[in-house]
C-alpha cells in the first residue's frame, strides 16, 4: 500500500472529502510522499518518456527557436532562459548545445530552472554541470528574481501536471468532484452543494475541468514578459478547443491505470486546455501564437534536414533507423500520436516579431 494512501485516508477522516486539485496537488507534490518528490519518473525503466528523452532532435529544435527567438529580440546582452519542469536536464542540455552555433548567445545567458522536486533538480545538476553557463533553481517562478533581462521560458508536459478542478453537471447546476473513502477505498463523489459562481451552460452529467495554478501561472508569465520583453513556449497534450469530459489520467509503467488506485506512484495528469490558457493569455495583455500541434511545429523548426543529417552522420544502419523511428514518433499524426495530440503555444510581450513555428 502506498505511503500517502495512508496519510490521504487520515486528511479524509478529518476533514472530509477533498477536491480533485487537492488529491492531484497530493499525489504529485506531498513534501515526502509526491510522485515527483521521491523519483525519477521518466524514461523505459520509468514510467512514461517525453520528447527530449526519444531524441536529441527536440531540445536542438527548441534551443533554435530560442536563438531565433534572441536575434528578434535584438540580440540583447543579457538573457534569461528558463524551463519550467526541467525533467532530468535534457532538453535544455541539447537546445544549450545547439544555441552555441549563434555566435555570443551563450555568453548572455542566466539558466533558470523552476523544479519542485529535489530529486529531479539533483539530476539536471549533474546534467548541466560543466557547460560553463550560470544555472539557477528555483521552487517556484515568483522566486526568479527579475533583473529586467528579455526572458524565454520553456516547458515541455509542465502544464499537465498542474493540478486541475473538476466539477459535474448535476440537476442542471456543476458540483466539485470529490475524492472521499468507501471503507478503505478512495472514491469519487460530487460535493452536494452546488457552485453558482459557473455560469457556463452544460449536458447532465458534463464534466468542466479548469486549471486553476495554470492561469495564475500566465498571469505572472505576463507581467514579466510585458515588463522585459520575451517569448514562452509550452509543449504539451490536450485540445485546442475547450470542451466537456474528464481527463484525468495516471500512468505506471507505461500503462493507464486508476487515477485513485496509487497514489503518490502513478503520474497523475490531465489534458491542457490550450484555447482557456490562450484566453487567459491573451487577457493579461499577451500575444497567442498556435496552438500547433507538434508534428508540424517541429517540422517548421526543420526535424526533417535535422534527421536527414543526423542519419548521413550516423555510425550504423541501427542507429539510422532510430533516428527515423524517432522522427516518426515526434510527428505521428494519428489521434494519439505525439504529431497531433502534443501541441506547441507561444506567448510574447506585445508588439514582438512572431516567433519561429509555423503558427
Ligand atoms: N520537461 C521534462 C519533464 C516533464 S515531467 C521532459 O519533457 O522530459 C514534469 C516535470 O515538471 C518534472 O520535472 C516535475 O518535477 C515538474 N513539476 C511538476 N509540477 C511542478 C510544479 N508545480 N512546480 C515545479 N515543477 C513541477
Amino acid at each position: 500500500m502506498s505511503a500517502l494512501l495512508t496519510d490521504i485516508r487520515r486528511i479524509i477522516a478529518l476533514e472530509g472529502p477533498i477536491p480533485v486539485e487537492r488529491y492531484m496537488a497530493l499525489c504529485l507534490g506531498h513534501p515526502q510522499h509526491g510522485y515527483y518528490m521521491t523519483r525519477d519518473p521518466l524514461g523505459a525503466a520509468g514510467d512514461f518518456v517525453t520528447a527530449p528523452e526519444i531524441s536529441q532532435m527536440f531540445g536542438e529544435l527548441i534551443g533554435l527557436f530560442a536563438a531565433q527567438c534572441w536575434m528578434d529580440l535584438g540580440s540583447p546582452s543579457a538573457l534569461r532562459l528558463m524551463e519550467c519542469g526541467p525533467g532530468r536536464g535534457t532538453l535544455m542540455f541539447d537546445a544549450l548545445r545547439a544555441m552555441a552555433v549563434v555566435p555570443g548567445l551563450r555568453k548572455a545567458i542566466t539558466v533558470d530552472m523552476i523544479e519542485m522536486s529535489p530529486v529531479l533538480a539533483a539530476i539536471q545538476r549533474r546534467r548541466l554541470q560543466g557547460d560553463g553557463i550560470s544555472v539557477r533553481w528555483h521552487a517556484r517562478i515568483a522566486d526568479v528574481p527579475d533583473d529586467g533581462a528579455p526572458l524565454i521560458v520553456l516547458g515541455n508536459e509542465f502544464l499537465d501536471a498542474l493540478p486541475i478542478r473538476q466539477y459535474v453537471r448535476q440537476n442542471g447546476q456543476w458540483h466539485e468532484r470529490l475524492v472521499g473513502l468507501d471503507g478503505e477505498a478512495l472514491i469519487f463523489g460530487l460535493s452536494p452543494a452546488p457552485e453558482p459562481a459557473i455560469r457556463q451552460d452544460g449536458p447532465e452529467g458534463a464534466v468542466l475541468e479548469t486549471c486553476v495554478p495554470a492561469h495564475g501561472f500566465v498571469a505572472e508569465l505576463a507581467t514579466r514578459l510585458r515588463r522585459t520583453g520575451g517569448v514562452a513556449l509550452f509543449i504539451d497534450y490536450g485540445h485546442a478547443r475547450s470542451g466537456f469530459g474528464d481527463t484525468l489520467q495516471a500512468l505506471r509503467r507505461h500503462a493507464f491505470i486508476d487515477p485513485l488506485a496509487s497514489p503518490g506512484d502513478a503520474d497523475i495528469t490531465a489534458h491542457v486546455d490550450f484555447a482557456a490558457l490562450a484566453r487567459s493569455a491573451r487577457s493579461a495583455g499577451l500575444a497567442v501564437h498556435g496552438p500547433v500541434g507538434q508534428g508540424a511545429f517541429l517540422q517548421a523548426l526543420g526535424l526533417e534536414a535535422r534527421a536527414d543529417r543526423l542519419i548521413r552522420n550516423a555510425p550504423s544502419a541501427e542507429k539510422a533507423d532510430a533516428i527515423r523511428d524517432a522522427e516518426r514518433r515526434l510527428t505521428e499524426m494519428t489521434r494519439t500520436g505525439m504529431g497531433s495530440l502534443f501541441k506547441a503555444i507561444a506567448f510574447t510581450a506585445p508588439g514582438q516579431p512572431l516567433p519561429p513555428g509555423g503558427w
